[in-house]
């Protein structure tokens, strides 16, 4: 709050100077007398205070572009992220779900051969 000190005394300084009570327009910083309702109303509607003025507005837009484009852009990384980790997600599960098969398919096959064996065993001894 440097600037409102430094405000703070360019009032006071300017109020000893002119005997006027001032005020710095926090719009466009011009000094401007407290009280006078006239000089006041030319004020708002001059050249210098009204051209600030749409320059503060412009930029509080933009900055508030800037401000949604930038929650935009998080939001997508979160939808990111958890899509990327769902799909991690399904990969390891259906790794499992093959390990799974396989050991199944492992033990069909080893019950076949003992049952062939058994079979070859039979035959021989006959
Ligand atoms: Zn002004």
């Amino acid at each position: 709050m440097e600037i409102k000190k430094k405000h703070r005394e360019i009032e006071n300084k300017r109020t000893l100077e002119t005997g006027k009570i001032l005020g710095v327009c926090e719009v466009c910083g011009v000094l401007i007398g407290i009280g006078d309702e006239q000089a006041d109303a030319r004020h708002l509607v001059g050249k210098q205070h009204l051209g600030y003025e749409q320059i503060r507005n412009k930029l509080r837009e933009l900055r508030e572009g800037a401000e949604n484009r930038k929650e935009m852009r998080k939001r997508y990384r979160e939808r990111q992220q958890a899509r990327e980790q769902r799909e991690q997600e399904d990969e390891a599960e259906r790794d499992k779900d093959r390990e799974v098969r396989r050991k199944e398919r492992s033990r069909e096959d080893d019950g076949k051969r003992k049952e062939k064996e058994t079979q070859k065993n039979q035959r021989s001894v006959t």
